[in-house]
């Protein structure tokens, strides 16, 4: 099952916190973590392995909307700061479209995104 991690730079260590209490889940052979650029090399310093696409600016949340569409990614965790603003939030409200669209999980803060992946437990 391909995951989506995405993280706002006010929320990226929030992000890597996360990905290490969900550990024992995220890291089960059955779980391929993608990320937006700078998302994906923090969460490999962490000690995970995922697939890097773009960086958010640069059309990564776009690539990853692509891949919602194409069927590729089933879950989506998006750590939004709605205390900054960001210059590709058409990117953002696209790739929350197409989530919808598609009827995929997307999570935009950590609470829900907590539910997603005990949601994956109970599965
Ligand atoms: P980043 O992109 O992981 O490359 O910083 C995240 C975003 O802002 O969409």
């Amino acid at each position: 099952m391909e995951i989506a991690i995405i993280a706002h730079d006010g929320k990226k260590a929030d992000m890597v916190q996360f990905l290490n209490k969900n550990k024992t889940i995220l890291l089960h052979e059955n779980i391929k973590l993608i990320a937006t650029g700078t998302t994906g090399s923090k969460a490999e310093n962490a000690g995970f392995k995922v697939k890097k696409l773009l960086s958010g600016p640069q059309g990564g949340d776009a690539q990853i909307a692509g891949r919602v569409a194409e069927g590729k990614t089933k879950m989506v965790l998006f750590f939004k700061d709605p205390l900054s603003s960001h210059p590709h939030e058409p990117d953002v409200n696209m790739l929350i479209r197409i989530c919808d669209v598609h009827n995929i999980p997307l999570a935009t803060n950590e609470a829900t995104a907590q539910l997603l992946l005990n949601g994956l437990l109970v599965d």
